[in-house]
């Protein structure tokens, strides 16, 4: 055991990176040697610890099990070719990790526990981190409800886990998408802006309905009127008509997603105009039968952009001809290069590990 000022880690005696194909990887199914923990218990966040990758056992009455307290974030470590480590705007997805706990009735989790987790981490796996840009770590960091009852109400003991998993972002073919029309993802007052795990289960089904119809994500629209269009399942998404985009603005269905306001920025810096306020359904179908709708795609941290190919709405379907001049794939190009130290980071995103 070593002991680095309160974090304990125990280094696990073997390593599986020799059984890893890393110019095949299927998206979150390896992980690596270690994992980071941190118990919540009479009242507070206990010493951290890393160690081997493994099975944790729960009582079967854990309240994570009845009652769905678990929350998540999705980030990525990233290599430069003299090997520095870099995570992306990390600041971000701790406080949006600590939004979505505030919403679910959990506890937040320390900002110094956190960065001091993730780093050790991602030291003790560095090898696990491939230079080139393409290859990333996506990092898991997870909170769940742990305490041993059944009663329907908030629990005393918690879970906070980092599990990391490397992972490559090949050419993302474009998708068709199917926009909402009766079911929802989330509601006014809800919790659709908290990466909260219930928000997925709850898509699984519609999406499963959209792809058997040949679509292989839902464009959720908002609940009371299915008019407005707001995001995916997991990106949020983004409409050029001509030379301008359009972005739905965040609100209390729609996650606020780091990519999102990093494009918006982008964008700024580019002088193209991005306008962020509310799209309706119809508005985007116009502008497709007018030829004007250029480009939609989706947008978040596993793909960075998603080009979108076509779109149904009402039985009608639009095809989205692909584009010389995307500004999708620039905008997926400069956040590739500034993640991975190969462009200037004006806006201090980049985080050196
Ligand atoms: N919307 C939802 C519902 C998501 O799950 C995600 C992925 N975190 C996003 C948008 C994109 O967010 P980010 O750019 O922070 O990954």
């Amino acid at each position: 055991m070593e002991y680095t000022e309160n974090l304990q880690i125990e280094k696990s005696e073997t390593s599986k990176i020799n059984s890893v194909n890393f110019n095949k990887l299927d998206f979150g199914r390896v992980f690596t040697d270690h994992m980071f923990v941190c118990d919540f218990a009479d009242g507070k966040w206990q010493a951290p610890k890393i160690m081997p990758y493994q099975s944790l056992s729960f009582e079967p009455s854990a309240r994570v099990f009845h009652y769905g307290q678990a929350v998540f974030e999705g980030m990525k470590a990233y290599k430069d070719d003299n090997g520095k480590i870099f995570l992306f705007r990390p600041d971000e997805n701790h406080a949006r990790i600590n939004k979505s706990a505030a919403r679910l009735a959990m506890p937040e989790f320390p900002k110094n526990y956190f960065f001091k987790g993730l780093e050790a981490l991602l030291k003790l796996d560095s090898e696990w981190i491939k230079p080139g840009v393409g290859n990333s770590l996506y990092l898991r960091p997870f909170v769940i409800a742990t305490e041993p009852a059944i009663s329907a109400s908030p629990a005393n003991s918690y879970k906070f886990i980092i599990i990391c998993s490397p992972a490559k972002s090949y050419y993302n073919s474009p998708v068709r998408v199917l926009i909402a029309e009766e079911y929802s993802r989330s509601a006014d007052g809800g919790v659709g802006y908290a990466k909260a795990a219930g928000n997925y289960a709850a898509q699984f089904y519609p999406t499963s309905l959209a792809q058997q119809k040949g679509f292989q994500q839902v464009i959720w629209t908002d609940a009371n009127t299915h008019k407005y269009l707001e995001e995916a399942g997991t990106m949020n998404i983004f409409f050029r008509v001509n030379d301008k985009l359009i972005t739905a603005p965040n609100n209390d269905r729609i996650l606020d997603g780091v990519t999102r306001k990093s494009i918006i920025q982008l964008a700024s810096d580019l002088g193209i105009t991005c306008e962020v306020r509310q799209i309706t359904v119809e508005e985007i179908k116009t502008a497709a039968r007018a030829g004007e709708l250029k480009e939609v795609f989706g947008v978040g941290t596993a793909a960075v952009v998603s080009p979108v190919s076509a779109f149904e709405h009402k039985n009608e379907l639009f095809e989205i001809p692909e584009l010389e001049n995307s500004y999708g794939q620039l905008f997926k190009k400069s956040l590739l290069n500034i993640q991975h130290n190969v462009s200037e980071d004006k806006h201090g995103w980049r985080y050196e590990v």
